[in-house]
């Protein structure tokens, strides 16, 4: 019967996205890195955990807020992700892809390596990744495409992550000649969209109002060139518009498990983000959001160490969230739903 009701019930997702450390190697200035609270590693048991629910998914993400090669098991979860047919990719610095760690994420055929960006050259991205070394981070990146060629490997698919601000937008033109050489199949950037200070505001491209026209006609003539280089480019737009009906992110067909094994709908409402170790907890940490300070509500619909993910996609406060940012729900049907405390002070709930 259990078994049954976990079937008719189970999640159809894009994909899962697990955070397997909250440890990091770097220090990027816009990162709330520094205010997490304990840091830790995924075990392994724990993410065993997940093995039956893997048959929901296409896609296994193994990040959040840490470095993922950082985690020692990162390896086996990859295998074991891997020995059930499932895509598997995680986002990096970049700074530990040696020789040896390269092949080994060849030879377990990784689906897709992302690497951070910010900036083209050394002394930007180096400035606002600190702690990384963009000369580095190309080497690395040199070999990973040798060690393909090698071994006449496709995959891992290399994508560059570039974190588009006010004081690295200037570069971002070069970002295709680097990604071409390099080998990349898709460049993807994004807006900063989680503000853990003030003094980052003026970074963020929607606050800078006056060169937003610059900034979307940049955008789009690298765009055509991408295009004509055959790269994927995706980006997130720069203008924030008014507030949207429902999250920019894919809620109803995926979810975030932190390194503890809490079961979220997105990385703002992990509770790794949260100082304390309570669990939907009025004392979280702060973001700037429209240049005020507010909370960023940690947000867990239960724990994969102790439940059945199913039951934890199906309890009554997760299908309310869902629903409210589900696509199909009916403007009239939202208005009776609480708008979600998490979501309310949130740039993805806008449409940028
Ligand atoms: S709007 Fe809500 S669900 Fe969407 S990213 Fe923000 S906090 Fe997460």
């Amino acid at each position: 019967m259990t078994k049954f009701i976990d079937k008719v019930g189970s999640p159809e997702l894009d994909w899962i996205q697990v955070e397997v450390t909250s440890h990091c190697n770097a220090a990027c200035i816009y990162c709330p890195q520094p205010l997490l609270g304990e840091k830790q590693h995924m075990p392994l048991s724990l993410f065993k955990q997940l093995f039956p629910y893997l048959g929901y998914t296409c896609l296994v993400y193994l990040q959040g807020w840490g470095e993922p090669l950082l985690n020692r098991d990162l390896f086996a979860m990859i295998k074991m992700c891997k020995a059930k047919g499932k895509r598997v990719g995680f986002t990096t610095n970049g700074m530990l892809l040696d020789e040896e760690t390269v092949r080994r994420l060849v030879d377990l055929d990784l689906d897709i390596l992302s690497v951070s960006l910010a900036g083209t050259s050394r002394s930007t991205h180096n400035r606002i990744r600190k702690g990384t070394d963009l000369a580095k981070i190309i080497t690395n990146l040199d070999r990973l495409r040798q060690i393909k060629a090698q071994k006449r490997a496709l995959r891992p698919a290399l994508h560059l992550a570039y974190l588009m601000l006010s004081t690295n937008f200037h570069e971002l033109p070069e970002v295709t000649g680097l990604a071409k050489r390099l080998g990349a199949e898709q460049i993807v950037c994004s807006n900063l969209a989680l503000i853990p200070q003030e003094v980052l505001g003026p970074e963020a491209l929607f606050n800078r109002r006056d060169k937003q026209h610059r900034f979307v006609s940049v955008l789009e003539e690298i765009a055509g060139d991408a295009r004509r280089e055959n790269l994927l480019f995706n980006y997130s737009s720069p203008v924030l518009q008014e507030r949207s009906e429902r999250c920019s992110e894919n809620i109803c067909y995926s979810c975030v498990v932190s390194v503890k094994g809490e079961v979220s709908p997105c990385v703002f409402t992990s509770p790794t983000l949260s100082q304390t170790a309570g669990i939907n907890c009025d004392k979280a940490m702060n973001r700037i959001f429209q240049n005020r300070q507010v909370p960023l509500y940690p947000l867990s619909f239960g724990n994969i160490g102790t439940e059945n993910l199913t039951r934890i996609w199906n309890k009554k406060e997760y299908l309310q969230f869902k629903r409210f940012h589900d696509p199909e729900t009916k403007k009239g049907d939202m208005d009776t739903f609480p708008r979600p405390r998490s979501c309310v002070n949130c740039y993805k709930y806008f449409k940028v």
